[in-house]
């Protein structure tokens, strides 16, 4: 059985590679069939119902090309949704860039960075909050005697908890951002019934950092790792999927590392 309510939707950005697929791919395993996928304009991201619905054809998908940065994209792709879904339950906000930045550095691509990874995920989380605050509460499907209005995963990172690699103030940045917003969210919005909780992940093999794996990088940085590899973005996924569900109904607020380890090791 599902842990998933048979008419859940989900909305997930950054949807079209790495973390964010890795996610869209296991919520449909998981039982989730109206899925609406938000990323820049690509032939990945067009091919994605076609190529996600040969493994799951039962599944709704709508991709929905959008930039974060830009909140008339948003609000379009939300009013998409629920156009086509009448509803969101549950967001992932995963759509992010890296890359350097001190704080000496030109201001132009701090800037490009904080509307990306931090006010990406607020208008998301502005939006989608608003969106769920319109639908009724249902009953959670574990059988506990609670609702639920909806959840909200954003994805951080280690770099949200520390200041865990060299050069990378505006990211660092972003990211705590990212986990102060999350907490706040949630102490504003538990009493409606909307949980919002946080992912930072560790050294994950994506798009994002296949220009690393090189055997230096390896030597200096995963080696530090206690479980000496790179993660994988479905080690991502699994744990997004369970605190998206009713499973996860007493956790909000939270931000959990999924980092092999990394973390206890500063
Ligand atoms: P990824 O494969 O590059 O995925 C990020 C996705 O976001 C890409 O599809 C990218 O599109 C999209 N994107 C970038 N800018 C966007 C915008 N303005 N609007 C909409 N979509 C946009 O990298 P990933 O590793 O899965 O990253 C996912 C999240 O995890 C990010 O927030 C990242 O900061 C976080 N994270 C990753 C790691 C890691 O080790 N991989 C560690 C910690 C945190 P394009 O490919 O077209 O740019």
């Amino acid at each position: 059985m599902s842990d998933f309510h048979p008419e859940t939707v989900a909305l997930i950005t950054g949807a079209a590679s790495g973390i964010g697929l890795a996610i869209a791919n296991r919520l449909l395993s998981d039982g989730i069939t109206n899925l609406s996928l938000l990323d820049l304009p690509s032939p990945s991201l067009s091919a994605l119902p076609e190529a996600l619905t040969k493994n799951f054809p039962a599944a709704r998908i709508l991709a929905l090309p959008t930039d974060v940065s830009q909140e008339r994209d948003i609000s379009s792709a939300i009013s998409l949704t629920v156009a086509e879904f009448h509803r969101i339950d549950l967001s992932v906000h995963a759509a992010g860039i890296g890359g350097h930045g001190m704080v000496m550095d030109e201001t132009s691509a701090m800037e490009k960075m904080v509307a990306v990874n931090l006010m990406g995920v607020w208008l998301c989380e502005s939006m989608v909050v608003k969106q769920m605050l319109l639908q009724e509460e249902r009953s959670l499907t574990t059988g506990l005697p609670y609702k639920t209005r909806g959840s909200i995963v954003n994805i951080g990172s280690l770099c949200g908890l520390s200041a865990a690699r060299p050069a990378g103030a505006t990211y660092v940045m972003t990211k705590h951002g990212v986990v102060g917003m999350t907490k706040a969210d949630a102490r504003d919005y538990g009493p409606k019934g909307i949980r919002i909780n946080c992912i930072c992940p560790g050294w994950i093999k994506t798009g994002m950092t296949a220009g690393l794996d090189t055997s230096g990088f390896t030597d200096q940085i995963i080696s530090r790792v206690p479980l000496a590899r790179w993660g994988a973005s479905e080690e991502v996924a699994y744990l997004a999927s369970f605190l998206l569900s009713d499973k996860a109904s007493f956790i909000t607020g939270s931000s959990y590392t999924v980092d092999g380890g990394l973390s206890v090791t500063v």
